[in-house]
């Protein structure tokens, strides 16, 4: 539906969007995750038309939207925008809010806000004022509002920041379900790599302007393309290694691996639920517990290795350690990086 190719976004001498390519597709969620200033919210105000960019085009559904300037204006793009502080109405109720997009006849409007209400649960306070209702209720009549004009695609820019956590657990679920409801395509913008894996079907990397991977969020936190990647989707271990007698020599012990890859290897990254401890006696372990935490489904058990290292184990709760417990470790799977962090190599047995 939408197309960026080579997409290029300057101000001065900054460079906020580095050559980005991208489509979206009809009825998808995509993300655009990445740390704060990387160049997110650019990229999505070139695509609303919001933005003309330095280089590069923007395509709907195959037609030249943007380009060396604006060719479609934003209010002809179809696209509905919810911002972070929902930017409700506040002399407008909640229902003249939602329908205040709203197209057609009085009739159809009428229709389209009692549609609306229903979908977002919250036909019980139709008639309140913004200032009357909750964040979580505010953020439903933003969805609301965004939804009214039937758009084709959602923009959303980190919508639920201002929210505290556990409604902003609750509200992603509710709002997800909402928009696949309505089938509309939806574009997340969001730094918060919990948000995105849980919101979206795909996911865009972005780290200082440039796109670093692309696909589903279970493809990047176990296949990541980079250290960066791995250790900003998901928690990660990494330790450092070196290729010495013809084996992988790693604080966990001599691994093998073919020469031509364990020669390049400077980096292993194992995620946390990778390892397996076992309580084992002085003579036969390679690893001591330092501290545990325990979450109620499962507890983080950090864990020195004999080398002095430390690592995260996450394993069931069942099991209770103790700290100072010897116990021997192993990574079931693993990945390797070069030097530039680029992934070489991954093991799983
Ligand atoms: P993010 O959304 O990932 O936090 P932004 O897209 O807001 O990042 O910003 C990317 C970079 O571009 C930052 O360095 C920011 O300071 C710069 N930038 C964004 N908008 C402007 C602007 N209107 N004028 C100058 N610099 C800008």
């Amino acid at each position: 539906m939408i197309e960026c190719r080579n997409i290029v976004k300057t101000y001065g001498n900054v460079q906020a969007v580095s050559g980005i390519s991208l489509r979206l597709y009809e009825h998808e969620f995509l993300s655009i995750l990445g740390p704060s200033g990387c160049g997110k919210s650019t990229l999505l105000r070139l695509i609303a038309g919001l933005e003309v960019p330095s280089q590069g085009q923007v395509f709907l559904d195959g037609q030249e939207i943007s380009g060396r300037k604006i060719i479609v204006p934003p209010e002809h793009r179809k696209f509905s925008m919810i911002f972070q502080d929902f930017a409700l109405f506040p002399h407008l109720n909640v229902s003249e809010n939602i329908g205040y997009g709203a197209v057609g006849s009085k009739n159809e409007k009428q229709q389209r806000v009692q549609e609306l209400l229903e979908l977002v649960s919250l036909t019980h306070i139709a008639s309140k004022m913004p200032d009357q209702i909750s964040g979580g209720e505010q953020q439903r009549i933003a969805v609301a509002r965004a939804l009214a004009p039937r758009p084709s695609l959602i923009m959303m820019d980190e919508p639920f920041s201002n929210l505290d956590y556990q409604l902003r657990q609750k509200l992603r679920r509710d709002i997800k379900e909402i928009l696949k409801h309505e089938g509309v395509a939806t574009l997340f913008v969001t730094h918060d790599q919990v948000e995105a894996i849980t919101f979206s079907d795909r996911l865009l990397l972005m780290q200082n302007g440039e796109l670093v991977q692309e696909g589903t969020p279970s493809a990047i936190y176990h296949h990541p393309e980079t250290i960066w990647a791995s250790s900003f989707v998901g928690e990660a271990n990494h330790l450092t290694v070196e290729w010495r007698n013809d084996t992988l020599q790693t604080p966990l012990g001599e691994f093998n691996m073919p020469s031509e890859i364990g020669s390049k290897v400077s980096i292993l990254m194992v995620r946390p639920e990778d390892f397996k401890i076992e309580t084992a006696s002085i003579e036969h372990s390679n690893g001591i517990v330092k501290s545990v935490e325990f979450s109620g489904s499962f507890q983080i058990v950090c864990v020195a290795l004999e080398n002095g290292t430390t690592v995260q184990v996450s394993c069931s709760p069942h099991i209770l350690w103790n700290q100072k417990d010897t116990l021997r470790i192993k990574a079931e799977r693993y990945l390797c990086f070069n030097s530039s962090g680029k992934r070489l190599y991954e093991f799983r047995e």
